[in-house]
Order: C-alpha cells, then structure tokens, then sequence
C-alpha cells in the first residue's frame, strides 16, 4: 500500500494516510468496513511516538475505503499519480491461493480473498504492513518471547503454545504453528515504517511506490488496452 505521512505540527502528531479503492466480484461495504476496522484498530493500538527534534510526536493510521467498479478501477489506476490511492481486487480465491500485494515492498495494488477471512483473521493488517514496506522478520521462532507475534511474523511461524493453532500440537507440526490471529503490530513495526523519514524539507512524504496495475479475477496483471 502507498500512502501519505503527514507531520500535523499543531496536534503533535504524524498522520499516515490511505484510500482502499476495493473492486472485484466480492468487494463489498461489509469487507471494506471491516479491513478498515481491523487496519485503523490494530495500527493504532501500540500508541507509537516518535523524536523530531525533541519533540514526541504520534503516529496515527487513518486508513479509509471506498467501493468501485473494475471499470471505474481501471480509469482512476490509469491516471493516478496519488500515493494515498490503492487499489485492491478483493476475490474469494485466486491462482496462488493467498492474498497478495503487487510488485514489491509497498506497491499500491493487490488481491485480497475473502477466503482469508478479511477483517478478522489479521491478514489485511499483515498485508497492510508490506504495503507500507515492511518485510517478514529475519528470525521465524517466537518461542519465549513471552509476548504475541507481531503482525509481520508470516503463517508457520514457531511460537509459544497459547499462540498455536492448537495449544497441544507439537512445534512445527500440524497445528503447531501460529494461529495468525494473534499476531499484535508492534511500536518497533510502526518505528519501522517510518525509519529514515524526514520531515525536515517538507510536511507530506510518500511512503511505498505506485505501479496502478490492477489485476484480473484470478490475479493475473491485467493488460492495458490503449
Ligand atoms: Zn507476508
């Protein structure tokens, strides 16, 4: 996902902002709301600051929606030149049989299943993470770390029974890897978005990169027609 991160001085605050232009045969309000939600709720939650020149600022997500047709799609992808604008197919299955974002780290394109339970399984928040340019940790085993996995930590990764799939599973084994709904987004995950960002020349600063190639139904990259 591309997006917009604002520094809002008089409320002491750095306002990262972005706009789901959700298409395909199952996008729906009910997704949107709900990818918005699980998004907005769980970025937000660790509060994370950080120092401009002395100063503690705040880090807020404030990550909006909007249902189009694929018509309408391929019009607004076509001229956009706006890194708050995504545009992400929303289908209940596609060739590789898992969500997706477009090409590379932070694109502002991708296909998303239903079948992933969007909304309520963290799946859209994890997705949301690699939009902004965040990559799966380096290390895969959580194991004694004592808190929930981060929202980055991919499927199969090991972590401390109560997070498994099933509590008595063997580590590594069937069920004995993490249920995703756990995971949590950490300070140190929102820190990482930021990383390298200055506000020093200028107010609003483009995160991610924006290809505008939608995807078909089975999330293959559609041809333009020119
Ligand atoms: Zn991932």
């Amino acid at each position: 996902m591309a997006a917009i991160a604002t520094l809002q001085i008089e409320k002491r605050q750095i306002e990262i902002a972005s706009k789901l232009y959700l298409y395909g045969s199952e996008a729906t309000d009910d997704i949107g709301i709900a990818v918005i939600e699980e998004i907005n709720r769980m970025y937000n939650e660790p509060e994370a600051f950080v120092n401009l020149s002395g100063d503690q600022v705040m880090v807020v997500f404030n990550i909006t929606y909007k249902i189009i047709s694929t018509g309408e799609a391929m019009l607004r992808a076509a001229v956009n030149l706006n890194f708050r604008n995504n545009y992400i197919r929303i289908e209940n299955e596609n060739h590789i049989t898992r969500s997706f974002m477009g090409y590379g780290l932070g694109d502002n394109v991708g296909h998303w299943l239903t079948t992933d339970n969007l909304g309520t399984s963290t799946t859209a928040a994890h997705e949301f993470g690699h939009s902004l340019g965040l990559d799966h940790p380096a290390v895969l085993d959580f194991r004694g770390s004592a808190t929930p996995p981060p929202i980055m930590a991919p499927r199969g990764s090991l972590v401390d029974p109560h997070f498994q799939w099933n509590p008595q599973a063997i580590p590594g084994e069937f069920g004995g890897t993490m249920n995703p709904k756990y995971r949590k987004v950490t300070k140190d995950e929102v820190l990482l978005i930021l990383n390298d960002l200055s506000f020093e020349n200028d107010t609003n600063i483009r995160l991610g990169q924006i290809s505008n190639t939608l995807f078909d139904k089975t999330g293959s990259p559609t041809r333009w027609l020119s």
